[in-house]
């Protein structure tokens, strides 16, 4: 595609999980060479892209309503003698190719997953007509996909994702990620370390290492080795400027010994880990085919607190998997109280075609509902016990913006929650301690601590 005469307005909405933000964020760097500019609205879009997730029925759904309301604009635009280019990006794009454009006919290109970087290619292809392309190309998309500018990574704040592992060889039987985004890939060390560094460079502070499966990541070291993801966090935090790391999302039956031990040696290494069990009952588990038990994953909670006494834990729960029975359902209860968990995401079980689950013997809606309330009231408070916890604790804050009262900056706790602080604006992308004071229900409020001496301070006074 020649580049536009005059900039031309862009917006990417995503839906589902960090992947897809992260995604959404190397589109919109892709398409800025052509002259695109990200815009907040639809509304004076000419392109739109839904970068959708297909993780449950809802969350396609949403996403043919949306293209509904879609149509609306490209008609407004037509009008006025715009084209507007509408792409389906993503794993409803990937699963249901086709499918989309005889649904939806107001949209031009289906892309998914693993070829977004084509997207240049795409849309100079669909001046003549629809595109799918919903291929596994062998080409690494990552190596044909432009860096943001210095301008851009800082617009997007001191916190940045950054994929180190796609796609899923695990097979749950409930779950479509091994069909939308295909088999295990990890990015090789050099790659990682070199986005890290560049995003560092221009005043990123912390890193969320991404990826279906991400602690199943075994991309090649400088040394020609896999390297586990605990031997690449230890390298990455090396590197000037990363303040803090996290990971997202593992599977509990790839927490080896070295990942345990970044938690123990890596100050770095944020004090919160999601870690999905998805059922407390062993039976369902294995139906699940989620390759651990409740008891081997109550042992690798204890081994990660041993070695990190702070760790705080959440998770993923599905109720009303096929032949879930009452005491299937109490074990996932009973686990929520047994880990105390700091959070949890909680979801009805929803059947995706193609999957095993999917032909195994259903229950109703009512029992799926009635089972979701109980579930979530019993994460609801075990979360205020954790908040009401954070009382006067010090903790590391990591301010990100100004608040919405004068002098006050919002930051994020380890934990993940919003924290108020009255504090100099140059604290923004700088991690302090601060005593929380009030733990509200949404946002912590707290006041900035003095600073701790360090040992080398103390023994200097004599402390
Ligand atoms: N890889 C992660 C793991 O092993 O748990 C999970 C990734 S998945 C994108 C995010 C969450 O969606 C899962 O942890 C699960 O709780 C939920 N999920 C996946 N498939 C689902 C389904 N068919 N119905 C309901 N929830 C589902
Ligand atoms: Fe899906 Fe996670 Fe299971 Fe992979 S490990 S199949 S992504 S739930």
């Amino acid at each position: 595609m020649s580049k536009p005469q005059k900039p031309q307005k862009l917006y990417v909405k995503s839906y589902g999980c960090q992947m897809n933000v992260y995604d959404s964020r190397r589109m919109a760097d892709t398409l800025a060479p052509l002259g695109f500019v990200e815009t907040r609205s639809a509304d004076d879009a000419d392109l739109v892209i839904l970068n959708t997730c297909h993780i449950r029925e809802k969350a396609a759904e949403k996403v043919y309503s949306e293209l509904g309301r879609i149509r609306q604009l490209k008609e407004n635009g037509a009008r006025e003698h715009r084209r507007v280019v509408v792409a389906v990006a993503g794993c409803v794009a990937q699963a249901e190719g086709e499918e989309i454009i005889r649904r939806a006919p107001v949209v031009d290109i289906v892309v998914g997953p693993q070829s977004y970087h084509r997207l240049p290619d795409l849309l100079a292809r669909a001046a003549h007509g629809r595109i799918v392309d919903t291929e596994f190309p062998l080409d690494d998309k990552f190596d044909h996909l432009a860096a943001p500018t210095r301008a851009a990574t800082r617009a997007r704040g001191v916190a940045a994702f950054v994929t180190v592992q796609e796609g899923c060889d695990k097979f749950c039987t409930f779950c479509v990620v091994p069909y939308t985004r295909g088999s295990e890939v990890s990015r090789p060390v050099a790659k990682i370390v070199a986005e890290v560094e560049r995003l560092a460079d221009a005043g990123v502070r912390e890193i969320t290492l991404i990826g279906q499966n991400v602690n199943a990541y075994h991309g090649e070291g400088p040394d020609g080795r896999a390297w586990t993801l605990g031997r690449l966090l230890h390298r990455l935090a090396e590197l000037p400027g990363v303040a803090r790391l996290r990971y997202t999302t593992s599977h509990p039956r790839d927490m080896d010994a070295s990942l345990i031990a970044a938690h123990r040696d890596l100050p770095a290494l944020v004090p919160h880990l999601h870690l999905p069990v998805q059922s407390g009952s062993d039976r369902i588990l294995a139906a699940m085919n989620r390759r651990h038990t409740r008891a081997d994953y109550l042992k690798t909670i204890d081994a990660l607190r041993r070695a990190r006494p702070d760790l705080a834990f959440a998770t993923d729960f599905i109720v009303g998997f096929p032949g879930e029975s009452e005491d299937d359902f109490r074990a996932s209860l009973g686990l929520v109280d047994e880990v105390g968990y700091a959070s949890a995401f909680s979801f009805k079980y929803s059947m995706r075609p193609g999957t095993p689950a999917a032909d195994m013997e259903q229950l109703s809606e009512d029992v799926k509902a009635e089972r979701l309330a109980r579930l979530q009231a019993a994460i609801n408070r075990n979360e205020a016990a954790f908040i009401a916890r954070c009382r006067g604790l010090t903790i590391d804050v990591l301010f990100e913006k100004p608040g919405r009262l004068p002098g006050q900056l919002i930051g994020r706790s380890p934990y993940l929650q919003p924290v108020q602080v009255i504090a100099p604006a140059e604290l923004i992308g700088h991690l302090r301690q601060v005593t929380i004071t009030d733990p509200g229900t949404h946002s912590l409020y707290g006041e900035l601590a003095r600073e701790t001496p360090r040992v080398a301070e103390l023994a200097a006074t004599g402390g």
